[in-house]
């Protein structure tokens, strides 16, 4: 099951679960669509793979208890921000691929 992270890893902005801000890697590693574009170029500081938005967890119980009743997001915060330098340097040649280049 996808891990909702509570935050963004960089900047530490609430995305809560309703959040059309939030963008995930396939590692789910957790980040804003600012953070995403303006510091990251879509390259993961962590695995070099692209983001895409986060999908919603619906909060009714439509079905089978899928639900984020059942399965609440993550309160667990993974702040680790970048240092904008040493990202620029470890995705200078990453970004010029798309993703599934990678
Ligand atoms: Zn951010
Ligand atoms: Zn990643």
């Amino acid at each position: 099951m996808l891990e909702l992270r509570p935050t963004c890893e960089n900047c530490n902005k609430p995305l809560p679960p309703d959040s059309l801000e939030a963008r995930i890697c396939s590692y789910e590693c957790t980040f804003c669509a600012t953070c995403v574009e303006t510091i990251l170029g879509n390259v993961c500081p962590n695995c070099g793979g692209g983001f895409v938005t986060r999908p919603i967890r619906p909060s009714k119980n439509w079905k089978g208890d899928n639900y984020l009743g059942q399965d609440p997001a993550s309160t667990i915060i993974k702040f680790r921000p970048v240092d904008p330098e040493t990202h620029a340097r470890f995705a200078a040649a990453i970004k010029t691929m798309p993703p599934e280049k990678r």
